[in-house]
């Protein structure tokens, strides 16, 4: 197999990360392989006993330069001042077909100098479900990385559910900064390498950028509208640390995530977040609070420290604003209206309130909503039809008001009782649930398979996702 590195990283001063390889595993077993990722990637003939030894890490492909990155970051609101890549491996990166620069790294993949603890190890389970989940993300339309190969190590690794099978997942990214990249350097007062990232930042991702503070202003925009789109489908990310914003604007980090079945504005699914902080209805305040950490770290390139205050927090606070337009544009769709105008919020919000009294299925009340079906979701059924009175007479003056709506509505997302499902089966051998899931997932936006549209029943729900990864 031929993968055409082309690394920039790489060239970057020693400071930026540790050279390492990742350390072989015994029994590496392909479970997954993106073959349509690996064309616009450019990967030639890919031969799959290759492809296992490859994206196990137990063979280095001609032209990787193997490293582990160092950044810091906020968790939960806690700054640490080092993290880095302490189980992951940036092989290098490729210009794929479309003329784009993308990362290729291993996850799972063993120690690292940025390990502290850890056993620099995945186990199936998260492997698979960043798999799954960032592979429908990207098929709803919405920036992420993207899964190129899951292999089983043929090793068993130590959490706290006992021993588990071990797994490398590749993930493919525009790039793997962070905010937190920017804060290692600012909060060590390096400010020439502060510089040297921002530079090769705005020439990787933003080219039309002409400073720090124009960065701030792309990056914000991106991660604004990044927000109002994971809002839009239901998602939760789950940890929303600066570690885990992409300076991109691409959704990374599939830990403790989930989509929604019923909805709560204030629905929280990860076990970690026990005051909510990564909350449904929270996540614009943590992205504005996440570019708020972006700017202060920028700030720090500036000698014109008023003028650069100024600019940073009027950036900010335009953020806000930004958020509520994306949002609106989002959830007009949702319910038909491809032109909104800010009186439009209230009828989208008035409609979110019944269905959260009613404990409404997200994804399949507004799916049904150009039908009679959507009835079904509530119980108040005359508030809903008092709702729908109000939302045709609104509608009357949109043409293409349905095709709108199940352009915007997706009719599949990966429901977290039946990822945990396909974690029980691939667990014990039996990938055939992820296929499954895989297949209905490409097309989310056409029912292929109406039982994965189901919500869970009472025994199937999943009223939790851990981090344990
Ligand atoms: P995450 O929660 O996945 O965003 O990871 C936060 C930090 O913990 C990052 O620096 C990870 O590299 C590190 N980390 C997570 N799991 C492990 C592990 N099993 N071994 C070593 N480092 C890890
Ligand atoms: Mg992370």
């Amino acid at each position: 197999m031929h993968i055409p590195f082309d690394n920039s990283y790489a060239a970057l001063p020693d400071a930026f990360y540790t050279r390492v390889s990742p350390t072989p595993v015994k029994a590496p077993k392909l479970l997954a392989f993106n073959g349509d990722l690996a064309k616009i990637l450019g990967l030639s003939a890919p031969e799959m006993a290759e492809v296992a030894e490859t994206f196990a890490g137990n063979k280095i492909p001609q032209g990787a330069d193997p490293l582990a990155q160092l950044y810091a970051g906020h968790q939960f609101g806690n700054y640490n001042p080092q993290l880095g890549d302490g189980r992951a491996i940036l092989l290098g990166e490729v210009i794929d077909t479309n003329g784009l620069r993308r990362d290729i790294q291993l996850k799972g993949s063993g120690r690292t100098p940025y390990s502290r603890g850890g056993d620099g190890r995945a186990w199936l389970g998260p492997v698979l479900r960043e798999y799954v989940v960032s592979e429908a993300m990207h098929a709803l339309g919405i920036p992420t990385t993207r899964a190129l190969a899951a292999v089983a190590t043929g090793e068993d690794i130590l959490r706290e559910q006992g021993l588990l099978p071990g797994a490398v997942l590749t993930r493919v990214a525009a790039s793997h900064l962070r905010v937190g990249t920017f804060q290692v350097f600012a909060h060590r007062g390096q400010t020439d390498d502060l510089q040297t990232l921002t530079d090769f930042a705005i020439s990787r991702h933003y080219p039309d950028a002409s400073g720090p503070m124009d960065l701030l202003r792309a990056v914000c925009a991106r991660q604004a509208d990044l927000v109002a789109a994971w809002m839009s489908v239901g998602f939760i990310h789950g940890v929303m640390n600066t570690d885990n914003c992409s300076i991109s604007g691409e959704t990374i980090d599939y830990g403790p995530c989930a989509f929604m079945d019923d909805f709560r504005m204030g629905r929280v699914f990860s076990s970690i977040d026990q005051q909510g902080r990564y909350a449904f209805g929270n996540q614009p305040n943590m992205a504005i609070w996440n570019m708020a950490q972006f700017a202060t770290a920028l700030m720090t390139l500036r000698d014109d420290k008023e003028a650069a205050l100024e600019e940073a927090t009027a950036i900010i606070h335009a953020m806000p604003d930004q958020i509520e337009a994306a949002w609106l544009k989002r959830f007009a769709a949702k319910i038909g209206i491809s032109n909104p105008d800010s009186a439009d919020t209230d009828l989208i919000q008035s409609l979110l309130d019944l269905m959260q009294k009613d404990g409404a299925d997200f994804t399949n009340t507004f799916r049904a909503l150009p039908t009679a079906a959507a009835r079904d979701q509530f119980s108040d059924r005359a508030a809903f039809d008092a709702w729908t009175q109000e939302h045709s007479a609104r509608t009357a003056a949109e043409p293409d008001a349905v095709a709108t709506m199940n352009a915007a509505n997706p009719a599949v997302i990966p429901r977290n009782h039946r990822i945990e499902q396909m974690i029980v089966a691939a667990t014990a051998g039996d990938m055939a649930p992820f296929q499954r899931l895989m297949s209905a997932f490409a097309t989310p936006f056409s029912l292929s398979d109406a039982d994965l549209a189901r919500p869970p029943s009472q025994s199937e729900i999943v009223p939790a996702t851990f981090c344990g990864t």
